[in-house]
C-alpha cells in the first residue's frame, strides 16, 4: 500500500540488562544452589510506558524515492526479513542494510509501527543511517531505549503489505558476562542483532527487560541473509540458525517460519555434524573440547529424534549447538548457544549439565520456535516445558536415568512457588527458577499421571499442532488440554498455580 509517514516517534524504554533471552540456568545439586550467572538487576532503570511514546522528532516527510509497489503478501503474511550484512571480525563492526516487508495479520487497522531495537541497550551499538517506510524516506533518532515507534499517516489496514529499508552500523560491544551478545577476541556472537516488528496482539507486546528471565517475545517470520565476513574465506566457521551456501560474496542463508535468526563467528571453532531423517546437526566447539563437543552433538541428534516423535517433526533442516562463554545455555531458533562450564564438566555419561541443559534448549526448538509463548509475562509456558522436555529425554534412554534426573534438576532444590509467575514478580533468580522451572515440571508430572500416558501424549502433539507459528497462552494450554481428558485435575492446578 501507499503509506506516507508524517513523523516518527522514539522513545526511551528499557535501559540496560539482560541478552535477547539469557537462558536461566539450573545448577548441578553438588554446589551451592546461589552460584548461577545472573544479569544484575537494575532497579533504577526507567521505564516509559509504551503507550505514550515520547515524540523526539522534527517530522520529516521527504520523499526521496517513488513510493514502491504495493508488495505482494508473500509467505502466508509472516513478516519477510531481508538483511545484506557485512561483518568485520577485528574492528567488531556489522555494516547492514535490512528490509523487512510487514503484512498486517490482525483483524485491525494500524496507525503505527514499533520495532525492537534490542542492540540499543548497549550505549552507541546501534546507529541508524536510514530508514525508509514505503519509498518514503524518514529521519528518525532512536534514543537509548529499545522502542522505535513509527507512526503511519495512512494506517495499515489487514492484509495490506508495508516495506521498511533500513541501514544501520552495529558497532558490536564486548561480550558481557551473563549475555550471549557480544565480541570476545575469538568469537562474535550476533543474537537480537538486528532491528524486528514486534508482535501485535490487542496492542504491540514489547516488554522491558527485568532481573531474570527473558523479556523479548518473537512473531515467526522469514529470513533471508547475505553474509561478508572481511577476511579470507576460510578465515572462520560461522554457526548460524540455518546451513548456508557460500557465493561470490559471502554466505546465503534462508529460515522460513522462525523467531530469530543468529549468527556465531569464531576462527577457532571446529566442528562436527550428524545427520538424520530429522535434520542436520552440527555441535561448534572450540579446540581441546573434542570430546564434549561429540558428546553434546549426539545428545542434541537424539533429542531431536525423541522430540521430533514426541511433539512434531523438527521444523527446520539444520540445528546448530554453539559453545560459548556462558554459565547456562541459551535457545535461539535453529541454533542453541552451550556454555563453556558444561563442556569442562562433562564427565563421559548421560548424567550431566552438559547433556540434560543441553537437551533442555533442544526442546526450545519445540517450546518457544514452534509454539511461541510470552517469555516475560507466562514464562512457564516454554520454560516448565522445556524442563521436562529432559525428564522426557532420560525416559527414552537406557538404562533408565529418571530417578537420577528428578534428584539432580528437582528435588535437590527443594523447590516452591507458582508455576505461573512472570518475570516481574519481585523474584530471586533462584526463587523464579524454583516456581516457572521446576514446580513447573512437577505440576507437568502430576497432570501426565492424573489423565494418563495416551492422553498426555496426545495433548502435547495437538498443543504442538495446534500453536504451530503462534504464540500461546495459558488458556490455549489448558483449552487443548481439555479436549484430551474428562478427569478432574483442577486440584493440581489449585496447588500449582496462584489464582
Ligand atoms: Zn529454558
Amino acid at each position: 500500500m501507499k503509506t506516507s509517514i508524517l513523523r516518527i516517534a522514539c522513545c526511551v524504554i528499557f535501559l540496560l540488562m539482560a541478552g535477547c533471552a539469557s537462558q536461566a540456568p539450573i545448577s548441578t545439586p553438588t554446589a551451592e544452589p546461589t552460584r548461577f550467572s545472573l544479569p544484575a538487576e537494575t532497579p533504577t532503570a526507567t521505564f516509559t510506558p509504551t503507550a505514550s511514546p515520547t515524540p523526539t522528532l522534527t517530522p520529516s516527510h521527504t520523499p526521496t524515492l517513488p513510493p514502491s509497489q504495493t508488495p505482494t503478501p508473500i509467505g502466508e503474511g509472516r513478516p519477510q526479513y531481508h538483511f545484506n550484512a557485512a561483518l568485520d571480525f577485528d574492528a567488531h563492526t556489522l555494516q547492514v542494510a535490512e528490509t523487512i516487508l510487514y503484512t498486517n495479520q490482525t483483524e485491525n487497522s494500524l496507525d503505527s509501527l514499533v520495532l525492537v531495537v534490542d542492540p540499543n541497550r548497549r550505549s552507541d551499538a546501534f546507529e541508524l543511517e536510514s530508514l525508509v517506510v514505503d519509498g518514503y524516506a524518514v529521519s528518525a533518532t532512536l534514543l537509548d531505549g529499545v522502542r522505535l515507534e513509527i507512526l503511519l499517516e495512512t494506517p495499515l489496514k489487514p492484509n495490506e503489505t508495508i516495506s521498511l529499508e533500513i541501514l544501520y552500523r552495529l558497532n558490536i560491544p564486548p561480550k558481557q558476562e551473563g549475555e550471549v551478545f557480544g565480541y570476545l577476541s575469538y568469537q562474535i556472537n550476533l543474537v537480537d542483532w538486528y532491528p524486528f516488528v514486534a508482535p501485535y496482539q490487542d496492542g504491540w507486546i514489547i516488554h522491558k527487560p527485568s532481573g531474570v528471565g527473558e523479556h523479548l517475545v518473537y512473531e515467526t517470520s522469514d529470513f533471508d541473509v547475505e553474509l561478508k565476513v572481511d577476511g579470507e574465506e576460510d578465515d572462520y566457521l560461522i554457526a548460524a540458525s540455518a546451513e548456508g551456501e557460500k557465493n561470490a560474496t559471502g554466505t546465503h542463508y534462508q529460515l522460513k517460519k522462525a523467531r530469530n535468526f543468529v549468527f556465531s563467528i569464531s576462527p577457532i571453532f571446529r566442528s562436527q555434524t550428524e545427520a538424520s531423517e530429522n535434520a542436520r546437526v552440527t555441535s561448534f566447539y572450540f579446540p581441546d573440547y573434542e570430546e564434549s563437543g561429540e558428546a553434546i552433538l549426539e545428545a542434541a541428534a537424539r533429542a531431536v529424534s525423541i522430540y521430533s516423535q514426541r511433539y512434531a517433526p523438527y521444523p527446520h533442516e539444520h540445528l546448530s549447538v554453539v559453545q560459548t562463554e556462558l554459565a547456562d545455555g541459551l535457545e535461539c531458533d535453529g541454533l542453541v548457544f552451550m556454555g563453556t562450564k558444561f563442556y569442562d564438566e562433562y564427565d563421559g555419561t548421560l548424567k550431566n549439565n552438559l547433556v540434560s541443559v543441553g537437551v533442555h534448549e533442544i526442546s526450545h526448538q519445540w517450546w518457544f520456535g514452534l509454539v511461541g509463548n510470552d517469555q516475560a509475562m507466562e514464562p512457564w509456558l516454554d520454560e516448565s516445558m522445556a524442563l521436562y522436555s529432559e525428564r522426557i529425554f532420560y525416559e527414552s534412554v537406557d538404562p533408565y536415568p529418571v530417578t537420577w534426573w528428578w534428584h539432580w534438576r528437582v528435588t535437590w532444590f527443594k523447590p516452591s512457588g507458582w508455576v505461573n509467575t512472570s518475570i516481574y514478580d519481585g523474584y530471586a533468580f533462584r526463587e523464579y527458577t524454583d516456581a516457572v522451572y521446576l514446580e513447573g515440571a512437577l505440576f507437568l508430572e502430576d497432570l501426565r499421571y492424573r489423565i494418563g500416558e495416551k492422553a498426555f501424549n496426545a495433548f502435547l502433539r495437538d498443543y504442538a499442532a495446534t500453536y504451530t507459528g503462534k504464540i500461546a497462552s495459558s488458556d490455549d494450554f489448558f483449552k487443548t488440554l481439555d479436549r484430551h481428558t474428562d478427569e478432574d485435575y483442577s486440584d493440581i492446578v489449585e496447588r500449582y498455580f496462584k489464582p
